[in-house]
């Protein structure tokens, strides 16, 4: 029986060290990783609570043939032999159990019981695992990450469990969840390889399936999509791909949010993404703390807007067309996210219009950003209902619905790219009937070190905003949300707990 999801982290070292020395790790190793297949393989669980249960569903997603030595044992193993999968032996433990097993776990509370298994075990040069006994062990099990059928372990020898589990989280948030996936579609078309492309050709396509659009498709889900690209790689290697370079003509571009500034706002796709891109065009709202997170060799293009400079949209769309053809995997990097006031949609159909694969990664956009980092909600069951993203900018141009919906505090706007218009808004709010008391705030740099909040009425936040000189990027959030302020006394009293402890109080 296979895992059920593709994504499911196990405890890990399940056995404390023997309290050994510091050893040179360049030439001995505690113990030697490996995998053990255990399919339709008697194995022996002594013990029947919850711990035991653990172990037993390891071993039984593994296909091992599990019996469970105790006198009593958890509801699930009771279910799990009532189904008829796994065998209970209600007994005490006693050595002639183990004659037939190729491994055993002692899982009791009982330090005699678990000795006299170990015991038992050696006898008959069967691998035992003790249960938080590194001493009384010939195996343990680590900390994994299963994207079956890529399995990765992690051991601190029992040294340090709880570092093990920090290392297996840093590597599983680097690990695409669909890896597993991707791994399975490699899998079924090895064959189909093999009988294309010679012995050097071979390693190099799978080199460039694994890092190009192929697997991008696999790990963002659409399975069809990269069954489709997958075919016309390995056509396009048949004929094109010269022998001496291994190069393919196809690239693709990644249209990716970056968040509105902090890099722990990434999606893990983001960064995975980053990871992979050759060349990165970004723009002037992704934050140098956000471009750090690129891979080392990525060549970065900067290309951001100023205001009324014409033609940098197509220059942008010509750019990502001559890299993608030059078969470069094109990170195209925008503040926020692609798709709210980001043209990723203009981006999407000049690609489209010339071939071009793009997958496209959501961002935390600008209005999400600043709200939480400002502890502001943006709908609340008793102060908003409703929010909309407005274009600040063409606030002018009269273009925008009926603003009498907007001057209804019960109804949040978000005005991206205003501060510059911030008078014109104000004005039109109040027009279409906004009383000078309705709550305002101004928010700039939000999620990064520089953020600012200015909290106002629009009867005064133009004045604030200027004696502040708050310069941009900065959004403009109006309705009743923007007089929230149930965290301030909480940050009160940090501040206070903070000043008693500069003071010394708790010293
Ligand atoms: N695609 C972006 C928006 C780009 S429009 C997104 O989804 O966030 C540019 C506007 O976004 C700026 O004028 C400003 O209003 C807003 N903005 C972007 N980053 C911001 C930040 N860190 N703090 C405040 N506003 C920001």
């Amino acid at each position: 029986m296979w895992p059920p999801s593709e994504i499911s982290v196990h405890d890990g070292d399940g056995a404390l060290a023997r309290g050994a020395g510091v050893k040179g790790a360049a030439t001995t190793m505690d113990y030697l990783p490996v995998f053990l297949r255990l399919q339709r393989q008697p194995v022996v669980v002594v013990g029947g609570g919850t711990v035991a249960s653990r172990k037993v569903s390891a071993l039984l997603k593994a296909g091992a043939q599990v019996t469970v030595i105790a006198p009593a044992v958890h509801p699930q193993l009771n279910a799990q032999a009532t189904r008829g999968e796994l065998r209970h032996v209600a007994a005490p433990f006693s050595p002639e159990h183990l004659d037939d097993a190729v491994a055993v776990i002692a899982a009791t509370d009982d330090a005699v019981v678990n000795g006299a298994v170990s015991r038992a075990a050696e006898q008959r040069r069967i691998p035992v695992n003790v249960v938080d006994d590194a001493s009384l062990s010939t195996f343990i099990f680590p900390a994994i990450i299963d994207r079956s059928p890529i399995l990765v372990a992690v051991s601190s020898a029992g040294q340090a469990p709880v570092l093990a589990r920090r290392v297996r989280a840093q590597i599983e948030a680097l690990l695409p969840s669909r890896l597993g996936a991707l791994a399975r579609f490699m899998g079924e078309r090895r064959r189909a390889v093999q009988r294309a492309l010679g012995a050097l050709g071979r390693r190099r396509f799978w080199e460039r399936i694994v890092s190009g659009p192929v697997a991008g498709r696999v790990l963002a889900g659409d399975e069809s999509g990269a069954a489709h690209a997958f075919g016309r790689e390995l056509l396009t290697s048949q004929v094109t791909t010269s022998p001496a370079t291994g190069a393919s003509s196809l690239g693709e571009v990644y249209l990716i949010g970056a968040g509105p500034g902090d890099p722990d706002l990434l999606t893990l796709r983001a960064l995975q993404l980053l990871q992979q891109a050759d060349v990165i065009l970004y723009d002037r709202l992704v934050s140098p703390q956000v471009l750090e997170r690129a891979r080392r060799d990525a060549e970065l293009i900067f290309v951001g807007k100023t205001h009324g400079e014409c033609g940098q949209q197509e220059h942008i769309h010509e750019l990502l067309l001559r890299h993608a053809r030059a078969g470069k995997r094109v990170a195209r990097l925008k503040g926020g996210d692609p798709f709210v006031f980001g043209r990723g949609g203009e981006e999407v159909e000049a690609l489209a219009a010339h071939d071009i694969p793009c997958t496209v990664v959501p961002g935390i956009t600008a209005a999400l950003g600043a709200a939480a980092a400002t502890m502001l909600p943006l709908t609340h069951r008793r102060l908003a209902d409703s929010v909309t993203f407005v274009n600040g900018h063409q606030g002018e141009n009269g273009a925008l619905p009926d603003w009498r919906f907007f001057a209804d505090p019960r109804h949040t706007v978000v005005f991206y790219m205003g501060l510059k218009s911030l008078p014109e808004i104000v004005a039109r709010l109040r027009t279409a009937g906004a009383r000078a008391d309705h709550p305002a705030a101004l928010i700039a740099n939000a999620t990064l070190p520089e953020q600012q909040i200015v909290r106002a009425t629009l009867g005064d936040i133009v004045a604030r905003v200027h004696t502040r000189q708050i310069a941009p990027p900065a959004l403009l959030i109006v309705g009743n949300v923007a007089a929230f302020a149930a965290m301030d006394a909480a940050c009160g009293l940090t501040a206070a707990a903070g000043a008693a402890l500069a003071a010394g109080a708790f010293a």
